[in-house]
């Protein structure tokens, strides 16, 4: 029989996704978020025709169009002391319906956060959660002593997941030698609707433009040896960012001499939980496979996981539709995240015909999209 009633854990991009879509269902769903308010966090973030067919599906599409994405043209990839283009992938063919957009992550949340109200979920903020215990009727532990069960929860809590935590014990995340600083500058102008890759021997700018293009979202991405913590929260000194990127030309160089407010944060690899589901809890999205950002992922996984496991859930009972929501998304997220790993190299190569042979590889490939 059909699941009746879940408690989704975040109300991230996966969480307020699959609350919508369990809700317009039939579900009745409670979403629980640690915190105080839905307020403007985080920066750009990329929707590729997959994550937008989900979006769409959830009558969405539309309203992140209106609100703030920019459609994208291209991406460019740029080499740091030329500014001659590398490769540049042409979205403009892309079919009509098929677009690609640069979006800030709280223009998407709120869209979200919208959908979600109007398909009668229940968004109780200010719940940060303890524990996770699967069982015939699981239940969710809150800091604040109390207790909720639901016929399904589904931990979409990001990497600090307590959902992964009780399904697979204690994450052993590795620290990739990269840090990256996050930045929004105001445009000047009226900026092109392109994503930039501006590569350097070391080191790499990402840069595209978001709320309607009145911002440019830029991601600096360094390596180094010494480690930095993970997490959305770390203010920096920009002048550190200058530092790291002193050297740099081009458009590039005008941005990073106009950034104030920055956030460094470690870049970690995560395994892919082996385990998503037990007896009623589920993971979805960052808690059970964060990527790295070199393929602008991590947020249209998100938005297909959430899709699916509504689906699988709402087409046949809990205990069928898990283990077929696993092995939907399994191999296809794993795809994604080792074609993400595989871009940060080619971004920093130093000059050489290793540079020159990826740089070859860029041109004709298809795994350009840069986060
Ligand atoms: P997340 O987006 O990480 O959402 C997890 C949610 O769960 C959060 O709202 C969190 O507060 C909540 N949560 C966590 N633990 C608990 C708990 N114990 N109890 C209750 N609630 C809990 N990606 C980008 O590409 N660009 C960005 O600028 C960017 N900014 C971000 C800012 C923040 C604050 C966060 C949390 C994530 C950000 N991300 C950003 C990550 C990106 O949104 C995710 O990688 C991707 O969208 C997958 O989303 P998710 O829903 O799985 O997880």
């Amino acid at each position: 029989m059909m699941v009746k009633n879940a408690i989704v854990i975040g109300a991230g991009i996966g969480g307020l996704a699959c609350a919508a879509a369990l809700a317009r269902r039939g579900v009745a769903v409670t979403l629980l978020e640690q915190a105080a308010a839905i307020t403007e966090v985080g920066a750009g973030l990329q929707v590729s025709p997959n994550g937008l067919a989900v979006l769409r599906a959830l009558g969405v599409a539309d309203a992140v169009q209106r609100g703030g994405a920019v459609r994208a043209r291209a991406v460019v990839l740029r080499a740091e002391q030329s500014g001659d283009t590398v490769a540049r992938l042409d979205l403009t063919r892309l079919d009509a319906d098929q677009r690609y957009l640069f979006v800030h992550r709280a223009d998407l949340i709120a869209v979200l956060a919208r959908a979600a109200a109007q398909a009668n979920v229940s968004v109780e903020l200010g719940k940060r959660v303890r524990a996770v215990i699967p069982g015939d009727l699981p239940t969710v532990e809150l800091e604040d002593a109390s207790t909720r069960r639901a016929e399904l929860i589904v931990a979409a809590d990001g990497v600090q997941s307590r959902g992964r935590a009780a399904l697979n014990g204690a994450d052993d995340p590795a620290f990739t030698g990269q840090v990256a600083w996050r930045a929004t500058v105001p445009a000047l102008g009226d900026p092109a609707p392109e994503a930039t890759v501006t590569m350097g021997a070391g080191r790499h700018i990402v840069s595209y433009p978001v709320k309607g293009g009145s911002a440019i979202n830029m991601v600096a991405v360094q390596e180094r040896k010494t480690w930095a913590a993970e997490g959305w929260h770390h203010a920096d000194d920009p002048q550190n960012l200058r530092a790291a990127f002193s050297g740099v030309r081009g458009p590039a160089a005008d941005l990073l001499a106009r950034v104030g407010d920055v956030a460094l944060w470690g870049l970690f690899r995560h395994p892919v939980a082996p385990v998503w589901h037990r007896d009623g809890v589920v993971l979805l999205g960052d808690a059970a496979h964060p990527t790295l950002p070199f393929l602008a992922q991590g947020a249209n996984m998100a938005l297909e996981d959430a899709w699916v496991l509504a689906q699988q859930v709402t087409r046949q009972d809990v205990a069928r539709g898990l283990p077929a929501y696993q092995a939907a998304r399994g191999p296809r997220v794993s795809r994604v995240i080792a074609a993400a790993d595989g871009n940060a190299w080619k971004y920093h190569l130093r000059p050489g015909p290793l540079r020159w042979a990826a740089h070859a590889a860029l041109r004709t490939g298809s795994r350009l999209a840069p986060g």
